[in-house]
């Protein structure tokens, strides 16, 4: 049996000359936890050209959906950015990763965390309704460099708190806190500085992290995840997996190559 599932492609959203979603068929004996990924691409002369993608639709909908970068020269993404409906698209058959609720410890409020396509993982856990059954707070974290790369920000605050499913947890637990960090906007800074600042905690009306009660993922470039990983071992946060739940769990939102 071939790794692969071959999808077909639903819909296409560009939201920038670098960023784009697509959604696609899904096979039903696909699976998976919300906040996994698995590897995504297109065929290239008869073999496969993957890469890791999350899950950006929680593992309930009938459909799958993707948040991708476009990187000019990337050899996988310098192609998909020009799919269109009805395009034949692979999804690997093993999803897997550490970003799933069951690596965490119990707490009080959960901290997501994220820079660019990082975002990715967060979109299916912030509307599987487990996460609000666990966290009575649910505060997810956006950084991009322009405001125009706030991907879904409008989906968050319009569309899914209407949900027939989540919406109700998604109106009363869910805080979105979108930053940027080139151009004006009504949050502005990097992740870490917006947290050992204090401005986070002040802007979203809560008391700063502890490690008692609070919880985190974080998705993004190795720079943001090297510089919050320090943030919150210096809180007294320990990183999980999934031999050993923890305070805090990681994921790389892509590898320098
Ligand atoms: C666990 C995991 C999950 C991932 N999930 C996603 C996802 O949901 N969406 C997504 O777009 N990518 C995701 N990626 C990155 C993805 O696997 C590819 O790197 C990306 O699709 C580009 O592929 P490429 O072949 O065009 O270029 P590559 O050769 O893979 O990358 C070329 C260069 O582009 C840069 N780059 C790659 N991906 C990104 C990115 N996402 N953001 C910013 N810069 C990047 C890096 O500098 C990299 O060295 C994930 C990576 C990992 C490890």
């Amino acid at each position: 049996m071939s790794a692969f599932t071959t999808e077909t492609v639903l819909a296409v959203r560009h939201w920038t000359d670098s960023l784009f979603s697509f959604t696609t068929t899904r096979s039903k004996s696909f699976r998976f936890a919300n906040g996994q990924f698995t590897m995504l691409g297109l065929e290239d002369e008869c073999r496969p050209l993957v890469r890791a993608y999350s899950m950006a639709s929680p593992n309930y909908d009938d459909s799958l959906e993707f948040f991708s970068i476009k990187v000019p020269d990337g050899p996988l993404t310098s192609r998909l950015q020009h799919i269109k409906v009805d395009d034949p698209v692979l999804v690997g058959r093993k999803p897997t990763g550490t970003l799933v609720i069951d690596n965490l410890l119990p707490g009080h409020t959960l901290y997501l965390l994220s820079t660019g396509t990082g975002l990715a993982p967060f979109l299916s856990i912030i509307r599987d309704p487990d996460t609000y059954e666990r966290y009575e707070t649910v505060v997810l974290v956006h950084g991009c460099r322009q405001v125009a790369e706030l991907a879904y920000g409008e989906r968050i605050t319009r569309d899914w708190p209407n949900d027939a499913f989540v919406g109700e947890n998604i109106s009363r637990q869910l805080i979105y806190y979108p930053t940027v960090t080139r151009e004006p906007f009504r949050n502005r800074g990097r992740i870490d500085d917006l947290i050992t600042s204090g401005r986070l905690f002040k802007d979203i009306d809560r008391e700063p992290l502890d490690a008692e009660h609070d919880r985190a993922m974080l998705c993004g470039s190795p720079d943001m995840l090297a510089s919050l990983r320090t943030v919150l071992q210096d809180r007294g946060f320990v990183e999980g997996s999934s031999h050993t739940p923890g305070t805090f769990v990681v994921e790389k939102a892509f590898v320098e190559r």
